[in-house]
């Protein structure tokens, strides 16, 4: 299947919500709990007889269903649920799919909180979880039991970068009846995991679908028996565990949304032109984008190549205690910020193998090749990259003055 438009983003930009008095934005709801007229719908709506009836907030709000639709329309999905982060999103949905005795198959690079609940967290509840690399599919049909119930993986993981094929992994988890769960959030809508065959796509909403660095939100995209049920009031795992999210973060993360296609072109620019310059220069730098990176092609093939190959890039300093110093320097020169998260309008740098990933053991680290040497990038809005560069290049050369 080659996907060469971009219908995803012109589908964000066909909705059409009016406020309640004719605004162009939708009317923040500001209300936890709603009227009924007659006291046997309220019954109804409790019952499952009634549907499309505001409860409670922690249920539905408008507000909640405005992004969640907007959601749903950008990764192509019937339906969606926003939630109050992205790990929310990801153990709702882990929680409603598996009962105790089922198995899970992760990808092993994926993000450090999601791996901590697979390993450390879920098998209290006796569901258990085989890492594997899901970018060689043969791993993955091996690790399959009659037990395993998903599969589980990063677009571009976290934080290698690597791709995977969602469309060999979907074949493989359809063939052996499992679902396909893709959190999507480095790459929304460079890939479309669901148009690939995913079952279930999930974002971390706090990085670039908002982008402002001022919220935390998820969400899940799936079809509509799926997101009923995470919702249902006697045995949904998002109304039991209630990570609701605030309708005033909704409303404020919807408007982001609205320049979401604008701000991942130019971040895939800046991130493109900085690789290019430093992998030239002689770093080691792994960026879907570069024609180095081992899945280049993959990219090209299954992504929406107008949106380029991402925001996020990673230098090789070989070492913790460069690493460290370089992110230093780079913060003094306002290149941009030592913090974790990414996708943000300013530059952010961490290095996992010390911080986002440090949940994940040593050992297994050095497998992946995740090493303390790693700063994972993600570049901001910035408008002049070369001078950006310039920057980044003084900081380099501070740190290695005869090369
Ligand atoms: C940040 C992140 C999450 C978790 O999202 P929160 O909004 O912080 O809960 C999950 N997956 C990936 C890939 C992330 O980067």
């Amino acid at each position: 299947m080659m996907i060469k438009d971009s219908k995803s983003a012109n589908r964000i930009q066909d909705l059409q919500f009016f406020g309640e008095f004719g605004g162009v934005n939708p009317s923040i709801s500001d209300s936890s709990t709603f009227t009924f007229l007659q006291a046997k719908t309220m019954a109804g709506v409790f019952d499952g007889e009634i549907e499309g009836c505001y409860l409670y907030s922690r249920h539905w709000n408008p507000s909640n269903l405005y992004l969640s639709q907007a959601l749903a329309q950008m990764e192509g999905t019937e339906s969606a649920l926003v939630t109050s982060s992205g790990m929310a999103a990801i153990s709702s949905t882990l929680q409603q799919i598996c009962n105790s005795g089922d198995e899970i198959i992760s990808s092993r690079t994926i993000y450090g909180g999601s791996y901590a609940l697979m390993k450390n967290f879920l098998p209290k509840f006796g569901i258990n979880t085989k890492f594997v690399n899901t970018t060689n599919i043969q791993q993955v049909k091996n690790a399959i039991t009659k037990h395993t119930k998903l599969i589980y993986c990063e677009t571009m993981s976290n934080p290698m970068l690597e791709i995977t094929d969602i469309r060999a992994l979907s074949k493989l988890a359809k063939e052996n009846n499992c679902l396909l769960v893709v959190d999507n959030t480095f790459s929304p809508l460079i890939f479309s995991p669901a148009q690939l065959g995913a079952d279930i796509v999930i974002h971390s909403l706090t990085k670039f679908i908002n982008g402002m660095s001022d919220s935390v939100a998820g969400v899940i995209c799936a079809n509509q028996e799926f997101i009923d049920s995470l919702y249902d009031v006697n045995s949904g795992a998002a109304m039991l565990n209630g990570p609701v999210l605030d309708s005033h973060r909704s409303a404020s993360i919807l408007k982001n949304m609205k320049t979401l296609h604008i701000r991942m072109q130019q971040h895939a620019n800046n991130a493109l032109n900085l690789s290019q310059k430093l992998e030239s220069d002689g770093y080691r730098i792994i960026y879907p984008g570069l024609e180095s990176h081992p899945q280049n092609k993959l990219v090209q093939e299954i992504g929406h190549t107008k949106y380029g190959a991402g925001g996020l890039f990673v230098i090789d300093l070989k070492d913790k205690e460069t690493a460290n110093h370089f992110m230093e320097l780079m913060q003094e020169a306002n290149v941009g910020y030592l913090a974790v998260s990414l996708g943000s309008y300013k530059t952010l740098f961490s290095a996992p193998g010390c911080s986002t990933s440090s949940e994940i053991p040593e050992e297994e680290r050095i497998q992946m090749g995740l090493t303390d040497g790693l700063v994972r990038i993600s570049i901001g809005l910035d408008d002049d990259i070369d001078r950006t560069y310039l920057k980044m290049s003084k900081c380099l050369k501070e740190i290695y003055p005869k090369a």
